[in-house]
């Protein structure tokens, strides 16, 4: 049987920067997704600071840059007829943030992690974990496109994949916080829109967002609560029900979120194609045990209305990675999953209330507020450790 030092499950975010990160400290590498290379999925792109200031310190960021990914330098914020700009202030070597198509993304880190050494296999589809007579997870079983079984030991087992991770389910992670709240989403992306940065909308009951992304797009969302936008749906999957259901319903919400955006919609081209996000509750499971470790949404999943989802994969990937530099892959002491639990927790109650959307102007300000003081105090964390 193969055997490796760390298979990581799922070439995301998530799982591609670990395994980067790994490979670059010289370890041997497996990283595996049932899916193909350069795939596109479910995203509005945004990264936040700290994401950006990972990137940046692993070499990466000139890529996106060089890819004409667009510079954010503000965020506007508007409640209801009021808008509030706030600048990007150039801090720890971020001049700006950035919204690059996953597309790009994903496979620039998984380019990386080939680059550091990991062995890369697309196709493979995991289904269990191998275990040792101690109950410690020690590799994983699956197979491939053709049927074929994979089986490959490993000293540590990374499930990076995603929400509904089978390596969770299978390590037996417990869910430590399940939300309360969950917004449905549906976005497209428009063509000659202008926006200047990051723009998030708000009224009660609704909420929407423009992110300037690659190949002149700007990707625009718009939200409501989940269990309203289902029962409107009839529970369809599409959300809204083939062609022109889905698409009247996407603009009568980015109307009611948006009031016409001044106007820009109108003059604007709008998406030839909309996506669907039904919505779900944010969760917390256990990030680690005994031979495993989950990174990314398959470890926490906050409701997208966090636009931080990217961020939290990628500060996953980076302390993990850290405490194998510090311990190896077989002694996890736990501090990964310390740290993670602490910088999250105040984050996960702001989007839960954001997500539950219970709010008024007044008080969407104010968890969107408690929600950047906890990204301020996650670039903190990832800022105080230093490169390495
Ligand atoms: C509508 C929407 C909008 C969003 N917008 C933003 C945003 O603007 N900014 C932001 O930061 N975040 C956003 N997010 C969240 C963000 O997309 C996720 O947090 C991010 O994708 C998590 O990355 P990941 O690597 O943990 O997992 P994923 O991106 O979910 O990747 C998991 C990978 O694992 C693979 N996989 C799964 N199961 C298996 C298996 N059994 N065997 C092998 N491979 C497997 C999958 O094929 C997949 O490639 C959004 C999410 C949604 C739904």
């Amino acid at each position: 049987m193969e055997s490796f030092d760390v298979a990581v499950v799922g070439a995301r975010a998530g799982g591609a920067a670990v395994a980067m990160l790994l490979a670059r400290q010289g370890l041997r590498v497996l990283l595996a997704d049932r899916d193909r290379y350069g795939a596109d999925t479910l995203s509005t792109h945004a990264l936040m600071r700290g994401g950006v200031l990972l990137l940046s310190r692993w070499g990466l960021l000139d890529r996106i840059v060089a890819a004409g990914t667009p510079p954010v330098r503000q965020t506007r914020f508007h409640y209801g007829d009021e808008t509030v700009t706030v600048s990007i202030r150039p801090r720890l070597g971020v001049e700006a943030l950035y919204a690059p198509r996953r597309s790009l993304l994903d496979a620039l880190l998984v380019d990386a992690a080939a680059a550091a050494g990991a062995e890369v296999r697309f196709g493979v589809t995991v289904t269990g974990l191998l275990r040792e007579d101690s109950g410690r997870v020690a590799g994983v079983t699956g197979h491939d496109r053709r049927g074929a079984r994979v089986s490959v030991r490993a000293r540590l087992t990374v499930g990076a994949d995603g929400r509904r991770s089978t390596v969770a389910r299978a390590a037996g992670a417990r869910t430590l916080r399940t939300g309360t709240g969950a917004g449905a989403i549906v976005y497209g992306y428009w063509t000659g829109l202008e926006a200047s940065g990051y723009e998030w909308f708000y009224r009660p009951g609704h909420t929407a967002g423009m992110i300037p992304t690659n190949d002149g797009q700007v990707c625009v969302f718009t939200g409501m609560p989940a269990a309203l936008f289902r029962a409107a749906a009839g529970e369809r999957d599409d959300g809204g029900g083939a062609g022109g259901g889905l698409r009247d319903r996407y603009h009568r919400m980015l109307a009611a979120a948006t009031n016409g955006a001044g106007g820009r919609l109108a003059t604007a081209g709008p998406p030839l194609r909309l996506r669907t996000w039904m919505g779900r509750p944010s969760f917390v499971r256990e990030a680690q045990g005994p031979g495993w470790a989950l990174v990314g949404d398959a470890g926490s999943f906050l409701d997208p209305l966090s636009s931080h989802g990217l961020t939290d994969a990628l500060r996953d990937a980076e302390r993990l990675a850290r405490e194998v530099a510090a311990g190896g892959p077989e002694s996890p002491s736990g501090a990964f999953a310390a740290e993670r639990d602490r910088v999250i927790g105040p984050m996960y109650d702001a989007v839960d209330r954001i997500a539950a959307y219970g709010w008024d102007l007044t008080q969407v300000r104010r968890h969107l507020l408690e929600l950047n003081s906890a990204m301020s105090a996650e670039v903190e964390m990832i800022s105080a450790v230093g490169a390495g």
